[in-house]
């Protein structure tokens, strides 16, 4: 513990600012100012050391975070970077995008607001980018084994870095023209800008990784010619599959699922154009789904000019506070609002949408009313209509981001014939194996929609999975 005294001297939490609304919406840059580092240390200096540190717990990947807040107060940067990256290959992902479970589950944040975690892993590792720490560190021996990772979002990168530093030979395939996954396309550049994924791919190229992209496997790469010239698969390709609005009027032009539409505006603000693209320009938008994915349509539509936005949620508005049924140091389902609802608070809750409505083909309103949950007799809570609560909104842009039923059947899964679990993902063993021996699997595919944390954690499972698999046995780290 760098400072004794230091959780009792400073009690309170502090953050980097964001840059303000009317300049940040003009562009596509962060929205987060730079946090001085007198400030961060005071900041680690609150870290009490409490014995029992939770903060492991809540971490996915079971992040040292004591180890490095006391490195950090003590100017100790390059013990910090070697500490974070003892358990987590991609700092600076999960440093901006991470939801911090581990803050929630901070002992000081039982009366006190919590240590600014996720803001110090992302300050260590940015200063060992600036440094020049951060060396690729290829195998010293080659096993001779050749693994194929598939898909390259957090899971996929996480596995391939860990088999290529145990001395396989690693190709990674992915379908999309550039690497990243949903890193790349899904979440947007105003969240996480595109050049740390290109910073990090160096890294592993020259750590001996392999990178094919256009190549969707089971569609024009092909499957067995795949499973004839490799040792071993991880199959990484995410959970694509998103849920439906299944109302009259679905079919109506100008309705889209929030993914295709967010890789079109990320693809543009890497400067590439898009033909007979979607935008949010001088349009009505109604986004559906109160979650990140529809906090990410709302920042975007903003950005992109919108006339109006609305965003509505099936489920009622959480609490602003934890519930007594939800005690530290689970997880606080409460009301959070991103750096997008701070540019447009658009939310309204309790909402089903019944039908679209249009002209000529295109959508031009949405038609919902307001629900009660109650409890039914097994105790559980139902949607029940609110009689008379029947509206009708301008919409020309409806956008559907209501969560993700699961990876994509058919091509890849099918032609391997691995088995999946009763909720559609691929079913895994204890190493992360599928039901096809030589066969593995990460991340969104086999856990569901989920995080970058656990995707990160999941490679880093499956490439001890595959090590041991290949090998007999694997000294490789694995936080599952
Ligand atoms: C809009 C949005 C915002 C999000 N924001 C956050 C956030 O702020 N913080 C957070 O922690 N999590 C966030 N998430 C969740 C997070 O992005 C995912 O949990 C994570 O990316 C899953 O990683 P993955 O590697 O399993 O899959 P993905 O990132 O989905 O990557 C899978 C890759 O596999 C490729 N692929 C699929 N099939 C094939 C095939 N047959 N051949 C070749 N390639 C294939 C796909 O093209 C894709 O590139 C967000 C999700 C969305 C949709
Ligand atoms: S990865 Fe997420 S949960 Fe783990 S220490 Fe970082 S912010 Fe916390």
């Amino acid at each position: 513990m760098g400072k004794p005294t230091g959780f009792m001297e400073i009690t309170q939490r502090e953050l980097p600012a964001r840059r303000p609304v009317d300049e940040r919406i003009k562009d596509w840059n962060e929205v987060y100012l730079p946090f001085p580092e007198t400030t961060l240390k005071r900041q680690a200096s609150r870290c009490m050391d409490c014995g029992v540190p939770f903060c492991h717990n809540g971490c996915p990947l079971g992040n040292l975070i004591p180890d490095w807040n006391d490195l950090v107060y003590r100017d100790r940067w390059k013990e910090a970077i070697e500490r974070l990256h003892a358990t987590n290959n991609f700092p600076e992902f999960t440093g901006r995008l991470c939801p911090a479970p581990c803050e929630a589950s901070c002992v000081l944040g039982i009366n006190q607001p919590a240590v600014t975690i996720k803001q110090i892993e992302l300050t260590i590792i940015e200063r060992a980018w600036q440094e020049g720490w951060i060396k690729p560190q290829p195998a010293t021996k080659p096993t001779g084994k050749k693994v194929v990772v598939i898909g390259s979002g957090p899971a996929g990168l996480a596995a391939a870095q860990q088999l290529a530093r145990a001395g396989h030979a690693v190709t990674l395939y992915e379908k999309s023209d550039r690497i990243g996954g949903l890193l790349r396309y899904g979440i947007p550049e105003f969240k996480m800008e595109k050049k740390y994924i290109d910073r990090r791919m160096a890294q592993m190229e020259a750590e001996g990784v392999r990178f094919v992209t256009g190549a969707d496997v089971g569609g024009n790469v092909s499957v067995e010619e795949l499973r004839s010239k490799f040792d071993a698969l991880c199959l990484a390709g995410g959970a694509g599959q998103p849920r439906d609005l299944k109302v009259p009027g679905r079919e109506l032009e100008g309705t889209y699922f929030a993914v295709p539409f967010l890789m079109q505006a990320n693809r543009r603000a890497l400067g590439d154009a898009v033909e007979n693209g979607v935008t949010a320009e001088g349009k009505h938008v109604v986004i559906l789904g109160g979650g990140d994915t529809g906090a990410d349509c709302l920042g975007t539509s903003v950005r992109q000019g919108a006339a109006s936005v609305k965003q509505f949620e099936l489920l009622p508005c959480p609490p602003q506070d934890r519930a007594g049924d939800n005690p530290w140091p689970e997880w606080p389902r409460i009301w959070r609002s991103s750096s997008a609802h701070e540019e447009c608070e658009a939310r309204d809750y309790n909402i089903e949408t019944t039908h679209l409505s249009g002209e000529n083909g295109k959508v031009t309103h949405l038609h919902a009313r307001r629900l009660d949950w109650v409890k039914d007799e097994q105790g559980r809570f139902k949607p029940v209509p609110v009689e008379g609560s029947a509206f009708t909104v301008q919409a020309d842009l409806v956008l559907l981001a209501m969560g993700f039923l699961g990876p994509q059947r058919g091509g890849l899964l099918e032609r391997l014939g691995v088995e999946l679990d009763p909720r559609g993902n691929v079913k895994a063993d204890g190493n992360k194996m599928t039901s096809v021996p030589g066969v593995f699997t990460a991340g969104d595919m086999t856990r569901g929609q989920s995080l970058i944390v656990w995707a990160i954690a999941e490679g880093r499972a499956a490439a001890k999975g595959i090590d041991a698999y290949l090998m007999g046995s694997s000294d490789l780290p694995s936080p599952l």
